[in-house]
């Protein structure tokens, strides 16, 4: 096993990746930006090394920076985390030219996935079901764009082959939308992943995204922990986890797992990585594309199938066996998780960013809770607006409902405006609660309820600030109420004190009245 590693990212991934890291007595090294300074994952590190200014173009996505800290540092592997580096095969490429372990798949696994149309190319060979549509698409061959949509019918999509975070996908619903279509998902590919080439696939209505979580190790073995349900979704992204999925059996998991580790043994794949499909209303399923790292919504699996993964992806790196799997391969309960993100429900979602003045976790039985935040964190604006991620376990689905709500009453964040509202309001709504939704359900079903309303904490929020206004005016008054309290409970005690000691009479208690 590595002694240090490096850390390639931030946030609460870096934090994750530390605690298994010291659970295993292995170093670690953290990476940070000017703004990041100060934050958790810097101090909790053995060693930390500054890498530049606050765009991530300026920092965390500096292959050279990062190489060059990992040696300056001796770390023998890198963890790239997800998002930034962490599917860039030159990244991978880099370490290995350096002689440091990634901790991720192959290079050459990287690129044949990497592409959403090389990967749907190979998932045919592979014989996993893929999305009816067209992969090889010339913006300028207008004719024979217009024929394959129609080949494909509508709606349908226009989607960039370097996609990634719901960027570069366009809904076609008529022929004669597809000219702009294609012009703006090309311009979006062009502009977010330096690659303007598009492809069609049919929009499946009314379709789940469901993933399954694979594990691959150096010696052959591939194995598939089961799925997560994803489908609630804004802007295609992800805004809560679930494992398993209401809409899968044991069948059909069966079917789904084995499609997800054919898919992985198509191209060599090594360590951790998420097979995404989509569901269809008939129980049909089919290949969407390959996360080539681990997933934001990781935990939920770890839960369910009592895994750290984490712990297993440095194993694998290390070149070790997968661990032996020491019950039946399927999961146990019921885990939830709620992306908690530093924005405005209230206000379209926007960002907020700001100064954190308090921060109180949720804990108790089946509470997790994955986070950067703590008193005094200065939320930059450079980066995505995660700021934790609460996830729950409990026996059933509905015991983790209800666990997830008591979590989220419990979770106190205060300076920067959070989506916790969305995620109560979430737990309200009947055909969340019931499992009744698809990736269009939450735009097309779901509105914010008005601020407070169905907020248990709202009444003690009010009944609170009333108390702290009237001690004000009261402070004003030239009264002190606080500390004339405090003076009659100490008066109290130190006459009972002296009582007990026997020192009689009523003459030591004026002591404690001061004024
Ligand atoms: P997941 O499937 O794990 O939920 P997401 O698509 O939400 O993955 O992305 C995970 C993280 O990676 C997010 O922080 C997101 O902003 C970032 N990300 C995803 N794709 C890209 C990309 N192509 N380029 C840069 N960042 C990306
Ligand atoms: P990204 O790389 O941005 O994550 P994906 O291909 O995984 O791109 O798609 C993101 C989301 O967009 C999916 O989770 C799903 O909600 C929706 N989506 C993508 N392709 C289709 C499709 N063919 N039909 C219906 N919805 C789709
Ligand atoms: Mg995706």
């Amino acid at each position: 096993m590595f002694k240090r590693i490096l850390l390639a990212n931030r946030g609460e991934i870096a934090l994750r990746v530390q605690r298994t890291c010291r659970e295993l007595g292995i170093e670690t090294v953290a990476v940070y930006s000017e703004p990041d300074r100060h934050q958790l994952h810097v101090r909790d590190a053995d060693l930390a090394v500054p890498i530049g200014p606050g765009p991530s173009s300026e920092s965390y996505l500096v292959i050279d920076k990062i190489i060059d800290a990992a040696r300056r540092t001796g770390a023998e592997a890198i963890h790239p985390g997800y998002g930034f580096l962490s599917e860039n095969p030159r990244f991978a490429d880099a370490c290995e030219t350096a002689g440091i372990a990634f901790i991720g798949p192959p290079a050459a696994a990287m690129r044949a996935l990497g592409d959403k149309v090389s990967a749907r190319k190979l998932m045919e060979q592979a014989g996993v079901p893929v999305v009816p549509g067209a992969n090889d698409i010339d913006p300028s061959d207008l004719a024979r764009a217009r024929a394959e949509a129609e080949r494909i019918g509508f709606p349908l999509l226009v989607k960039a082959a370097a996609g990634g975070g719901g960027r570069g996908i366009r809904v076609v619903e008529r022929l004669d939308d597809l000219e702009a279509a294609m012009r703006a998902s090309g311009a979006e590919a062009a502009s977010s992943f330096g690659d303007a080439t598009i492809f069609l696939e049919r929009y499946i209505q009314r379709s789940r995204h469901v993933e399954v979580q694979i594990m691959a190790d150096a010696h052959g073995e591939v194995r598939a922990y089961g799925e997560r349900e994803c489908s609630v979704q804004r802007r295609h992204q992800k805004l809560t986890e679930e494992a398993p999925s209401v809409a899968v059996d044991a069948a059909l998991r069966r079917r789904m797992c084995d499609a997800a580790i054919a898919a992985a043994r198509s191209c060599g794949y090594r360590n951790a990585g998420t097979v995404e499909f989509l569901l269809d209303d008939r129980g049909e399923f089919y290949f969407l594309e390959v996360n080539a790292r681990l997933q934001v919504e990781h935990p939920v699996t770890e839960l369910v199938y009592g895994v750290d993964l984490v712990r297993q992806q440095l194993l694998v790196a290390a070149g070790e066996p997968l661990p032996p799997h020491t019950r039946p391969l399927e999961p146990y309960g019921w885990a939830i998780e709620a992306r908690i993100n530093g924005e405005d429900p209230y206000q379209n979602f926007m960002p907020s960013v700001g100064l954190v003045t308090q921060v109180e976790a949720p804990l108790g039985p089946g509470t997790r809770f994955d986070t950067m935040l703590c008193d005094g964190l200065d939320v930059p604006v450079f980066y995505d607006s995660l700021l934790g991620k609460l996830i729950v376990w409990a026996e059933t689905r509905e015991l983790a409902l209800r666990r997830m709500r008591r979590a989220l009453l419990d979770l106190v964040i205060a300076g920067v405006e959070t989506n916790i509202p969305f995620h109560l309001a979430l737990l309200d709504h009947p055909d969340y609660v019931s499992g009744a939704v698809d990736t269009g359900w939450l735009e097309r079903e779901f509105a914010m309820p008005d601020a407070g309303a169905g907020d248990p904490r709202a009444e003690t929020a009010l009944i609170a600030a009333a108390l702290a206004a009237s001690m004000t005016s009261a402070a004003a008054n030239g009264a002190t109420p606080a500390a004339s309290t405090n003076e009659w409970v100490r008066t109290n005690r130190l006459r009972a004190l002296e009582q007990r000691a026997g020192a009689g009479g009523g003459r030591g208690w004026r002591r404690g009245t001061g004024s």
